[in-house]
């Protein structure tokens, strides 16, 4: 089974072809929402899709509605997996926007400490204030399409965290080096679609995720399968689950709470 542990299947990319592009082929995929509308879409989709699963959060980038934040938290109670959360300092570049979004970003930490979910993060120029602040949670964390050096991945890593590889490794000698550095057993696999494709303006897939793990091979002078394996046992362990049919009724049980919650309102 493949694993695309992020992906914004909810996207205009993907209008009315959803199933389609999930079921191609025997993909786990995780569908992150940026807002609360989208975290309504993650929900619906997840109750009609099989091997969608919701990971609800609030995008950095968006900090300046952030008035959201609250219907976002509030909807945890049904997600699998915090995300998209974190920190971006490569668009929002105003301190008290910046400082906002750290704000934030400890409400969701300690809600995934709390519900035990594990959480994966956005990071984009936000290394180092990530590296000060995830000491103080006791949370399974993964850094979501990491960029930084590879000091930086070994220091994710050493903090007990997961790095996590979208297909646009096949044209990214810095994010080669960083895989090349992390032992293969902290290392997840995504596509962040329709983002981070293999090729420059492609509408990236969750199936595309085969081509991270074929360069991840490459990279580690191994077999497809054998890393294909290696990625799956991670991705269990980071969701805590022993497998996959462990996940779907934690989905079943989570979506039914929410269709209940929905009609009692
Ligand atoms: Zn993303």
């Amino acid at each position: 089974m493949l694993f695309d542990g992020h992906a914004h299947i909810d996207s205009e990319e993907f209008k009315g072809r959803v199933e389609d592009v999930v079921n191609e082929c025997n993909v786990i995929v995780f569908n992150a929402s940026v807002d609360f509308n989208s975290s309504i879409k993650t929900l619906e989709l997840a109750s009609r899709i099989d091997n969608l699963f919701p990971a609800l959060g609030f995008h950095p980038e968006f900090v300046e509605k952030s008035d959201e934040v609250p219907k976002v938290l509030d909807l945890l109670d049904f997600a699998l997996e915090v995300s998209e959360v974190g920190l971006d300092y490569y668009w929002i570049k105003d301190r008290n926007l910046m400082m906002k979004e750290i704000k934030i970003l400890r409400n969701f930490l300690e809600q995934a400490e709390k519900r035990n979910l594990p959480v994966v993060l956005h990071s984009r120029g936000g290394n180092r204030d990530l590296l000060d602040l995830l000491p103080s949670y006791k949370v399974r964390f993964a850094i979501h399409a990491f960029e930084g050096s590879t000091k930086h991945a070994r220091a994710f890593v050493d903090l007990g965290g997961y790095i996590s590889v979208p297909p646009i490794l096949v044209r990214d000698k810095v994010r080669a080096e960083a895989v090349k550095a992390v032992d293969l057993a902290y290392l997840l696999t995504e596509t962040d679609s329709p983002f981070m494709g293999s090729e420059k303006g492609e509408i990236n897939r969750p199936c595309n995720v085969i081509k991270a793990i074929q360069k991840i091979a490459e990279i580690k002078g191994m077999k497809t399968e054998d890393v294909e394996a290696e990625i799956e046992k991670n991705a269990k362990r980071f969701l805590g689950v022993s497998d996959w049919f462990e996940l779907r009724e934690k989905k079943r049980e989570k979506i039914e709470n929410y269709l209940y919650t929905r009609r009692s309102d």
